[in-house]
Formats: C-alpha cells, structure tokens, sequence
C-alpha cells in the first residue's frame, strides 16, 4: 500500500505514544500528502513520573499536555483532543467506545490509528483497552441502530477504509520513514518529562527504525499491522 489516507484519527493512549510508534509516519502523511490528522489522546500521562518527588500528578498531567500539542505541532496535527482517564485506568467499556465511535462517525476519517491489542504479553493496560475499544468502536460507527442516539441526531454510520495498528508482533506494512526521522525526534524531543534523563534514546529510536526499514530495503521504516474493509 503506497496510498496515504486522506485522513486519520489516531487514538493513543498517553502524550508520546504517537510520536513513538508512528510519528515518522504522520509527519511524511502530513507533509507529502495532506493528510488530516486528528490525535485522541485518552489520558495525560500523569503517573509517568520518571522523576521521583518532582511532579504532583496533577502537575504533571497538564505539563504532559503541553507537551503532546507542542508536539503534534512539530508533525502538523490540526487537533488534539484529551480524553482525561486517569493514567493506567484506561476502561475496556461501553462508555468508551461509544465516544470514539461518535468522532468516528463526526470527523469520517478514511483511516484509523491504534495500539495492537492482540500483541502477546501486553501488559500496560491503557494500550491494551484502547486498541480493544477502538476495534469495537468501529463496529459500533459502521452499523445503523447500534448507536441508537446518533442514529436519532442523525449522524450517519461510518466505516473508515483501514485500521492501522502500532506495536503490532505480526506487521504487515512497512512505511518508509528515511526523511522524516529528524522530525520524529525533533517531536519526540519536545516530551523532556519523559526522555530527557535516558541515555542512547535517540539512537535506540533510529537502530529500531533502520531493522524495521530493511523489510523494505529502505533506511528506515515504521511498522504497522493494516486491516482493511
Ligand atoms: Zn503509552
């Protein structure tokens, strides 16, 4: 698949899940082709405290927000939206997907970005639930009568064409990212809360990207498990 979407809801679970797993992939979308990208962002990261003592959660939470917009400035996202779920307490439940099924059906994009729920032994939680909630919201956005109150404010049901799956242990698309790197980490960058104390960060990022890019003998890539409809 050569195509880019047109346009993509991306639904991650913490400020700096996008940037890690696709935002080569987002920024080359954006720049190259146009593409409309709006980032749902489900919690504010506030028990990520790699920094003992230094933050309140509370704190901490709007410091990471500042930080995602910051960053999806630097890749050209037009909207972020924080959903607010307390870090680590992401639910798996109807509430949920019916949120997501609602911007589904609102903003009608022609892909949609997740966490692979289905990847062995994924422990974190949010990851996990959001990639479930977001597989089951589209169920609930393409169907008439399964999401009666839309349905009565007349927002019509919507099937998005693919689902992109990050993280995924069975990839099956490779997007080629070798230009855009410097802006993955220039996003990347903007997270100091996060990754300003680990060493080697920055070229653990790229060894990874190089071995994923060789399955397409470029220099580097970014993965992706794709289900199409
Ligand atoms: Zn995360």
């Amino acid at each position: 698949m050569n195509e880019a979407p047109s346009s993509v809801l991306a639904v991650v679970a913490h400020p700096d899940d996008l940037e890690l797993h696709c935002g080569g992939t987002i920024a080359k979308w954006i720049s190259k082709h146009n593409t409309q990208v709006t980032a749902l962002v489900c919690t504010s990261g506030e028990k990520g405290n790699r920094r003992r003592r230094e933050w309140h959660q509370f704190e901490l939470g709007m410091i990471r927000e500042r930080e995602q917009m910051q960053a999806a400035a630097v890749l050209g996202i037009e909207k972020v939206i924080f959903l607010r779920y307390p870090d680590g307490g992401v639910p798996y439940d109807r509430a949920f997907k019916a949120q997501i099924a609602h911007l589904i059906r609102h903003y009608r994009p022609e892909a949609v970005l997740a966490h692979d729920p289905w990847r062995h032994y994924l422990i974190h939680p949010d990851h996990r639930n959001v990639g479930h909630s977001v597989a089951d919201a589209i169920g609930l956005a393409r169907e008439y009568d399964f999401m009666p109150v839309l349905d009565a404010l007349e927002i019509p049901p919507f099937q998005p064409s693919k689902l992109f799956l990050c993280g995924s242990e069975t990839p099956n698309h490779v997007e080629d990212i070798s230009d855009f790197m410097e802006v993955k980490l220039r996003a990347l960058r903007c997270y100091s809360s996060q990754f300003e104390l680990r060493k080697g960060f920055e070229a653990r990022i790229e060894k990874h990207a190089r071995e994923v890019g060789r399955r397409i003998e470029a220099d580097l890539g970014e993965a992706f498990r794709v289900i199409s409809f």
